[in-house]
């Protein structure tokens, strides 16, 4: 694909404007998407940060659960940011009884990781794949991911501090996620990637 092409921002709860805003400033015609006709007419989708557990609950609600893992299975390319990247994950550590994801990224996130202290911090971190120098991270109330699978790329781990060497950006072929929230930071350089991995995708 060479012209725009539509990616979702999973609109039940979180930071829906902020990513349609990065997406549309990279060079995508970005939708929300809240019923499974919407979820059919995008070529790839963003899911915000927010809170896993209400925007899982939501997605049974508004019967899109079923919907997206099965996208998703399929190979839709998905971004998820920080309550994104737990909906992505096949494995959540410390989530409510019965917390229910997407899945399809192999790997084992650990929820609001970084403790009780340290709810929200900034760092700069070196993101492979992302050039132009470190991206300036928001975290807040974030996950870390605990193990990856073997098909599983690490992008950027925490450089800094206790929780130096911690993962906090992953690809999986067309599935990407951070901990951080991109869209915060006013520098859309992880959505321009998304955008090209959607691209990519439908070429
Ligand atoms: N702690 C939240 C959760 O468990 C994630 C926070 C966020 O997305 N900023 O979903």
């Amino acid at each position: 694909m060479t012209g725009r092409p539509t990616v979702g921002v999973l609109a039940l709860q979180g930071d829906v404007r902020e990513h349609l805003q990065a997406l549309t400033g990279s060079g995508a015609d970005a939708v929300p998407v809240r019923r499974t006709s919407e979820l059919d007419s995008v070529d790839g989708l963003v899911i915000p940060g927010g809170e896993s557990t209400t925007i899982s609950k939501l997605a049974v609600a508004f019967d899109l659960l079923e919907p997206l893992r099965e996208r998703i299975a399929a190979g839709m390319p998905a971004y998820g940011s920080c309550a994104g990247m737990i909906l992505l994950a096949d494995k959540v550590l410390d989530g409510v009884e019965g917390q229910r994801t997407l899945g399809g990224l192999d790997v084992t996130v650990r929820r609001n990781a970084f403790g009780r202290q340290v709810d929200s911090f900034e760092e700069s971190i070196p993101v492979a794949g992302v050039p132009g120098g470190p991206f300036h991270a928001v975290f807040i109330r974030a996950p870390w991911v605990e193990s990856v699978g073997s098909g599983v790329e690490v992008l950027g781990v925490v450089t800094d501090g206790e929780a130096a060497g911690r993962i906090v950006a992953v690809r999986q072929g067309a599935l990407l996620a951070t901990s951080f929230h991109p869209e915060l930071g006013g520098d859309a350089r992880l959505h321009a990637l998304f955008v090209d991995m959607v691209r990519e995708r439908d070429r």
